[in-house]
């Protein structure tokens, strides 16, 4: 077996200590789960998990909650389990380009206090990561939660992300964060350990961890607002690429003739159905320029050019979607960001694009079904984050 060294690694010992640590993963993770629900994330038999979480219950790291909820087959109560030590908490923080949220949970993922600012966060880093430092002091102060236990720090920003060096990945979307180690300066001003993430992949997180992604292994999450980005969850995991920036959808070339996009190429889907590119055409015709809440408004109460323009948009997102679809083959297609507000006037024609363009096999399995989170997704991933860093450093 290639990369089996001397220490075991391979061995009956080593394979169910890996096997342990994948259950304990899972319940930093997830939270509340089923033994069930374990089994599928993590592959392992049903069997091993039972003997695995006897073992752990045994030894007092975990125990059972009766959620009070029963199963929609078989009327018996749905029993979870938790880790018992709850003392442990994490701490999230979202940069939107014009707001700040911050949030505290424990370890068993209940949300604890959170809190949210009005900023101009492009413009000025700096202000931004004081900002927040200061909101992280309040929301510790509100839950009576002592800052030992943090145990870690997630953090998103609107935009690509270089996780390698911590820095914002693009110079034209965060014109003030450029050069900026963020992660750092954020550690070194909370003196906890912080990590960064994208908006996509942290409401990839959300759906994961709380929403719509809980049952699913492999999901494609997409999130349609200003710009598109994706988040590609692969065999429970979050597919991050080389850098950090796979899943950057929005700059997928639909037409190579196509409008001048701002990085720089022709014809990339954010030309088309980004929420500028949607303004920007039902704009023509009203006498202000609308927000993309005012179009999906609009559309909803039956105003044609506004459907027009999300089901157009709708329909060239799902072409991008499809290639997606053919590549990973993901049990469901989950569409947040502000765009999913306008629900299967947006779904619909996403639908219809990946039944046009993805492989039968692919587009046959795969469902596409709106975001549990919108406003709160990247806070909530946030907090996902932190508690999913914590399981690497504990291990
Ligand atoms: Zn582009």
């Amino acid at each position: 077996m290639p990369g089996m060294s001397k220490n075991g690694e391979g061995s009956l010992g080593w394979l169910r200590e890996r096997n342990r640590e994948r259950v304990l993963g899972t319940l930093r993770e997830r939270g509340r789960i089923s033994q069930a629900d374990i089994a599928r994330v993590t592959g392992l038999s049903r069997t091993t998990v039972h003997t695995l979480v006897a073992e752990l219950k045994d030894s007092g790291l975990v125990h059972e909650v009766d959620t009070g909820e029963h199963e929609i087959r078989g009327g018996r109560p749905a029993v979870q389990l938790m880790l018992r030590d709850s003392s442990l908490t994490a701490v999230g923080i979202d940069f939107g380009h014009s707001h700040v949220q911050v949030a505290v949970a424990d370890i068993a993922h209940n949300v604890l206090a959170e809190r949210r600012c009005d900023l101009n966060v492009s413009r000025d880093a700096r202000t931004a990561l004081d900002t927040a430092t200061r909101m992280v002091d309040e929301v510790l102060g509100e839950a009576h939660v002592d800052r030992k236990s943090v145990i870690a720090v997630g953090m998103g920003i609107p935009g690509p992300v270089d996780r390698g060096r911590g820095t914002a990945g693009s110079p034209s979307i965060l014109p003030g964060w450029t050069g900026l180690r963020i992660e750092s300066e954020m550690q070194q001003r909370l003196g906890m350990p912080v990590e960064i993430e994208n908006d996509a992949n942290l409401g990839a997180l959300a759906e994961m961890t709380w929403g719509a992604g809980r049952e699913c292994s492999n999901f494609a999450y997409i999130k349609a607002s200003t710009g598109i980005g994706a988040g590609l969850v692969v065999d429970g995991r979050l597919l991050r690429g080389a850098s950090g920036t796979a899943g950057e959808i929005g700059h997928t070339t639909l037409d190579e003739s196509g409008a001048l996009c701002y990085c720089g190429n022709r014809g990339c889907l954010e030309t088309v159905a980004s929420g500028p590119a949607i303004i920007g055409l039902v704009s023509s015709g009203h006498p202000e320029t609308l927000t993309l809440a005012q179009v999906i408004e609009l559309a909803m109460d039956g105003d044609a050019r506004c459907r027009r323009a999300i089901s157009d948009a709708g329909r060239e997102i799902g072409v991008a979607v499809a290639g997606l679809c053919n590549l990973i083959n993901p049990e469901r297609v989950i569409v947040g960001g502000l765009l999913s507000r306008a629900g299967e006037l947006l779904l619909q024609p996403i639908r219809e694009s990946i039944r046009r363009h993805a492989v039968f096999a692919a587009a046959e399995r795969g469902e596409v079904v709106a975001a549990s989170f919108v406003e709160r997704a990247e806070l909530l991933g946030s907090l996902a984050l932190a508690l999913q860093a914590s399981d690497k450093r504990t291990h």
